[in-house]
């Protein structure tokens, strides 16, 4: 295929401007990126914000210091494998973790529905709590509100972290070059599914549990192992396919992937099959990609491997100089895709 070819193919008719806000506009997904660029890039329009990453990098009396801030609404509060509690600290670390920082210092916010039960939220305040101190990090300051019945969904949390970046790395979406690999820690669309089939009361024959997770001594351990990581993404909403886009459009390159490489597990996929989902755009909470210079391949790789949470690790692709801005895809079948980003959601509140 041309590179010709490609692009025509993602030229979409445009999106007719939105008065009001959409579900999918917290998807993650297009709709998502085009809120940032219409409406909060011009009016807050930092440099450090333009850049894009899950975290800001800004220097404060010598240190870099590594901020980051996320809301969690995922419904239902409670589900297999984490729940708001953890997933609001896990979410939040992982932002700081890939950016090469140590997390530190989170503030947490509660905003509460009148009517919801005490011993829900103290069940969930111990899970964070639980899920911080397994971080290694504190809680330092906190809010709450409540708002009046039927305003809210039961509870919101927001969490903000603040880590120490190390002084001689930089990691961005804007690094990735030609030749450079594509590494992922393990198999992607259990959070999503999961949570789904909790929403749905859908079951299959084996349990699927979200990979809810913290990422940041593994995101340590291949920092540490090897010279030449260009950035690094945790996959959340929108999966693999949107992390890896919005790199593609950052960094200016293609994004070659091998559909034969990228893990997913059986039951994963036969309930994405069943579901008319596909496992690329499904929501994680304990995966991460490693956009690597391809000498430092092999050592970063074996690093994943040696982490139990990267025991799953592969190559699933490499960074081209064709198809610039593009996330195109080797199926098993032997064709070739564009794995484009979704306007919206498959699956809306997933965190
Ligand atoms: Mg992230």
């Amino acid at each position: 295929m041309s590179t010709n070819t490609l692009t025509g193919f993602t030229c979409l008719a445009p999106i007719a401007a939105r008065d009001t806000v959409l579900l999918g506009h917290g998807s993650g997904g297009r709709l998502s990126g085009e809120l940032v660029r219409d409406v909060f890039l011009p009016a807050f329009g930092s440099p450090e914000l333009e850049r894009l990453n899950d975290q800001a990098v800004v220097t404060v009396g010598g240190a870099r210091i590594a901020m980051t801030t996320d809301s969690f609404v995922i419904r239902p509060l409670f589900f297999p494998g984490g729940d708001i509690g953890s997933l609001a600290v896990y979410g939040t670390v992982n932002d700081l973790a890939v950016g090469g920082a140590q997390p530190l210092f989170l503030s947490a916010a509660f905003i509460l529905e009148e009517g919801f039960p005490m011993s829900q939220l103290r069940r969930v305040a111990a899970s964070l709590q639980r899920a911080a101190q397994a971080c290694g990090v504190q809680v330092v300051t906190a809010d709450t509100k409540v708002v009046e019945r039927g305003k809210g969904d039961g509870l919101f949390i927001n969490t903000t972290g603040i880590g120490l970046a190390p002084s001689a790395r930089e990691l961005s979406a804007d690094r990735a070059r030609p030749g450079d690999r594509i590494l992922l820690n393990g198999s992607i669309g259990e959070h999503g599914i999961a949570i789904l089939a909790q929403r749905e009361g859908l079951e299959f024959e084996s349990a699927i549990e979200s990979d809810c997770a913290p990422l940041h001594t593994l995101c340590a351990q291949v920092l540490e192992a090897a010279d030449g990581i260009r950035c690094m993404r945790d996959l959340t909403r929108g999966g693999l396919s949107s992390a890896l886009n919005e790199i593609a459009a950052q960094s200016r390159a293609g994004i070659a992937l091998d559909e034969s490489r990228i893990p997913v597990r059986e039951e994963v996929r036969g309930a994405c099959e069943m579901l008319g989902l596909d496992p690329l755009y499904v929501a994680n909470e304990g995966k991460m990609i490693a956009i690597v210079a391809p000498e430092a391949a092999v050592s970063a790789l074996a690093a994943m491997r040696n982490h139990p949470l990267g025991r799953g690790a592969e190559i699933i692709g490499t960074v081209t100089e064709a198809h610039a801005g593009l996330v195109t895809m080797k199926t098993a079948l032997g064709t070739a895709r564009i794995v484009d980003m979704l306007a919206g959601d498959q699956l809306p509140r997933i965190c």
